[in-house]
């Protein structure tokens, strides 16, 4: 802490910014980091532990990104540590089946209800990427549905009105994806079932998936209404579709089988990841045992990856998992998301703002609009410029939200009381300058 700064940044992150941008394209290695939906550069962190994080000038965040998503414990849980670390003097990578795997394998067929077979993989890009393939194998179709403002990673089919990034960037789809590829995806608007109804009516023989984050978390955090999730999996069932839940986000986060197990439906495949990696680079997609054994060695549709399983990654996963459970993590953080639901309501009260607050566990999302959030439509009647504001008002004293209208905020269970007492604060006073 210190200086005060005029800028988002100080002096060594900017000097650190200023050489990536020589080396890096747009000087980051993931564009959401890039700050370009709220202005100003971004800081350079030097370090993280429990809820906070240093950057290289020494000032500290409370941080409510948490490596977006991952961080379920807090930063750099002494579990996790001594769990990399134990299986680092070990190799830290083999190239060959490890027992770490096998346990992973199966915890996550344990917890998560749908999974009957699970294969790891390094992102949830390729998770995602990798049950498109199987369910258009699978189905022998190639049509894929996903909707308007949900984020499935970079995949080429799925980089249509994707979300965040894209949104942020103003760009709703990719150069360098051929229109033809990308006209095997439909987009529809979430919680629409009427469009949904119409869709499947013309086209459903030729569905090979629904795709959908479960409760939307890429463009805010947008919830289902009752009983949408519960229409996707009867009309896939109805037209010989699969349903694929994009749980990268919400696995392992909002409880041991996700959303999933929160609201009772049995998706056929599940993409999971952040969480599960403990902060390593890992992803996994899982389901049907039918489905899987489909996938190579055993059956036509190849996916592969050099350090898929790795020891590190698995450890780390596993390390997260059990501290969760161990420490009733998932009923922990609920009570403090119910902390934080009296404070936003309180400086709501104090502010005058018809602010939407959403939150469900740990992951929360305040649109700057007074319009109910049921879409990515909605979403997008946020009042931007304010939000630009409210959020280098918060960074400048020293809370850490995601940068962007657009994201997820998370608490994990290394936020204090103390902490939400002192986000209050400087909530009430951004929002009030706002
Ligand atoms: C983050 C995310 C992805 C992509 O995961 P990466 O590890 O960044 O490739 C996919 N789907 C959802 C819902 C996500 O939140």
């Amino acid at each position: 802490m210190g200086f005060v700064m005029t800028e988002s940044s100080g002096p060594l992150s900017q000097k650190l910014f200023s050489t990536a941008k020589q080396y890096i394209p747009g000087g980051v290695n993931s564009p959401v980091r890039a700050f370009r939906s709220v202005g100003g550069e971004p800081f350079f962190a030097r370090r993280a532990k429990g809820a906070r994080v240093w950057d290289v000038d020494g000032k500290d965040y409370i941080d409510y990104v948490g490596t977006w998503g991952p961080a379920i414990l807090g930063h750099a849980p002494i579990s996790v540590i001594e769990a990399v670390h134990t299986a680092a003097k070990d190799g830290v990578s083999f190239g060959i089946p490890n027992p770490y795997e096998v346990e992973m394998a199966r915890l996550v067929c344990e917890w998560v209800p749908s999974v009957q077979k699970v294969r790891m993989c390094n992102s949830g890009t390729e998770a995602t990427m990798s049950c498109v393939r199987l369910a258009r194998g699978f189905t022998g179709r190639d049509r894929i549905i996903k909707f308007d403002g949900c984020y499935h990673g970079h995949v080429d089919a799925l980089l249509v009105a994707a979300g965040s990034g894209a949104l942020t960037n103003g760009k709703p789809d990719s150069a360098g994806i051929p229109a033809s590829y990308a006209g095997l995806t439909t987009v529809l608007p979430y919680n629409d079932v009427e469009a949904l109804e119409r869709t499947f009516a013309e086209v459903g023989h030729e569905v090979a998936a629904i795709i959908v984050e479960s409760y939307p978390a890429n463009a805010g955090l947008i919830l289902p209404q009752p009983g949408y999730l519960q229409k996707l999996r009867e009309i896939t069932q109805k037209h010989g579709a699969l349903l694929i839940f994009d749980e990268v986000m919400t696995g392992f986060r909002l409880a041991k089988g996700g959303v999933q197990e929160l609201e009772n439906i049995t998706p056929d495949l599940t993409a999971m990841g952040k969480v599960i990696g403990g902060g390593l680079p890992v992803g996994a997609f899982g389901g049907r045992a039918d489905i899987m054994d489909l996938l190579a060695p055993d059956g036509p549709v190849y996916q592969a990856g050099t350090l898929s399983g790795n020891p590190l990654a698995m450890a780390a996963g596993l390390a997260q998992l059990r501290e969760m459970e161990k420490q009733n993590g998932y009923a922990r953080l609920d009570e403090l998301g119910k902390i934080m639901d009296s404070a936003v309501a309180e400086v709501l009260k104090k502010t005058g703002k018809e602010y939407q607050y959403y939150r469900k566990g740990s992951m929360f999302c305040l649109f700057f609009t007074s319009k109910q959030v049921h879409n990515l439509g909605d979403a997008k009647t946020s009042d931007i410029p304010a939000f630009r504001k409210f959020f280098h008002s918060c960074l400048k004293q020293g809370v850490y939200f995601a940068p962007s209208q657009f994201e997820t905020g998370f608490i994990s269970l290394a936020h204090s009381a103390d902490d939400l007492a002192r986000t209050a604060e400087v909530v009430q006073q951004a929002l009030s300058e706002a």
